[in-house]
């Protein structure tokens, strides 16, 4: 019997043991197209030479070095590469390297509430986000997210969030109204949650620009984002892009925020940065807000033992160097265009299949039981845990988003395959 503490103390596993292009294989020799990586992490599949080359060579070299005493070359190299690759705008911020996505959101959190201390606004201190979204386990991550199945066992202990509309077109724009104006509607939410709450209360509002795993691949409106911009602005509230599912590339540009050309304030990003090879995760802080920690305190007031490991990030820069030099978010905005087409082609029609949406190679189909109406499947028929298990039987490894509990959303199979997946695959 096993000892690890799984996430189903029923559930009976295969082993996996080995790797190769977007395929896994098991211990009895059981073969996987890993079509969504992981939880959209593996990005460059299961064997990427240059990744392996590089973790090789640092973990042979200097594995660790405390960053209270030490910096290190790839911690410094890959965050010069991801500030340059910032939305423009950003400007040169500076990045703090975290182990999964859940610490980059806790980090984000606690830096906007310090600059706004810095900022000399300490009544600040309550943050904005919305439902359905989903930014994390960890109990500051767990109390922005709006993902109520997994709040509910810990509701009495989460911080205090006003949680607003998602931009959700498929389920909540009115048939009557442009996407302009429903986004320009739901992103108005936010000005009245800040007004509401008080002047000078809110530190930060927190979305994911492309909604990833509680509803499944869900893009904003055309120009939510530039108005949520705007109030920001307006109020003095931080602006944070949660990236760690939809950015390094995943939706066919660098950051997702680039493709609503508008800059926030703070960016995290995670499971393609390690694409799988490390567990890392970066915040990413605009160059404003590091102009005022510099006129401020100039410490960061928060630190973790494996900040800026220097094997993550080695294999970070290779995941980055592998993916310009082989043009693979070129490949992914084509060959996300061809599984749309493929997805819209099979299901387009079928009766079950509510919706398919998503940009580059983050892609969803929303199951329902009545097309017309929207009307989902009761919960015990939900379809994508279903599927789930029928699909990895079969040798397909798709990721099912099982609802948010916050009325009947929820029913999605997740589509993220690594840039180098084929047609053929
Ligand atoms: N934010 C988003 C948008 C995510 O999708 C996730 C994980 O799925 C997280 C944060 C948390 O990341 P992690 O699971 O690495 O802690």
């Amino acid at each position: 019997m096993s000892a690890i503490l799984h996430r189903n103390l029923a559930a009976s596993l295969p082993v996996a043991v080995r790797g190769e292009g977007a395929y896994l294989f098991d211990a009895k020799g059981k073969k996987y197209l890993d079509a969504s990586g992981g939880a959209a992490v593996s990005c460059l599949g299961h064997s990427s030479p240059r990744v392996i080359e590089a973790v090789h060579e640092q973990i042979g070299r200097m594995p660790f070095a405390h960053t209270s005493f030490f910096t290190n070359e790839p911690s410094e190299e890959l965050a010069e590469m991801l500030i340059v690759r910032a939305p423009e705008g950003f400007g040169r911020g500076r990045v703090s390297f975290v182990g999964s996505g859940s610490e980059a959101m806790e980090v984000a959190l606690k830096f906007a509430r310090q600059i706004q201390v810095e900022r000399g606004e300490a009544e600040r201190s309550t943050f904005i986000a919305r439902r359905m979204s989903y930014h994390g386990n960890t109990v500051g991550a767990l109390s922005v997210g709006g993902h109520m199945q997994r709040r509910a066992l810990y509701a009495e202990m989460l911080m205090p969030v006003t949680h607003i509309s998602p931009c959700f077109a498929y389920r909540f724009k009115h048939d009557d109204e442009t996407p302009e104006a429903y986004g320009r509607r739901v992103a108005d939410e936010l000005e009245e949650a800040i007004l509401k709450i008080g002047p000078k209360k809110v530190a930060a509002f927190v979305a994911e620009p492309v909604v990833g795993a509680t509803i499944g691949c869900v893009a904003a409106a055309p120009g939510y984002f530039k108005r949520i911009r705007e109030i920001c602005d307006r109020h003095g509230v931080i602006f944070i892009a949660d990236e760690v599912m939809c950015g390094m590339g995943r939706t066919g540009s660098f950051f997702a925020m680039e493709q609503e050309g508008v800059a926030p304030d703070i960016i995290t990003t995670a499971k393609g940065l390690g694409a799988g090879y490390q567990p890392i995760a970066a915040m990413l802080a605009s160059e404003k807000l590091i102009e005022t920690l510099k006129a401020g305190s100039g410490a960061l007031a928060n630190g973790h033992t494996y900040m800026s490991h220097a094997v993550a990030c080695a294999a970070s820069v290779a995941v980055i160097k592998t993916m310009e030099e082989d043009r693979l978010i070129e490949a992914v905005q084509d060959k996300g265009a061809e599984l749309r087409a493929a997805l819209e082609t099979r299901f387009g029609q079928h009766p079950h299949v509510g919706d398919i949406r998503g940009r580059g190679l983050f892609q969803a189909l929303e199951f329902v039981e009545d097309r017309t109406t929207k009307r989902p499947f009761s919960r015990k028929w939900r379809i994508a845990e279903n599927l789930k298990s029928k699909l990895q039987d079969r040798g397909l490894i798709a990721y099912p988003s099982s609802g948010t509990a916050d009325g009947d959303e929820g029913d999605h199979l997740l589509l993220a395959p690594p840039y180098i997946v084929t047609s053929d695959d």
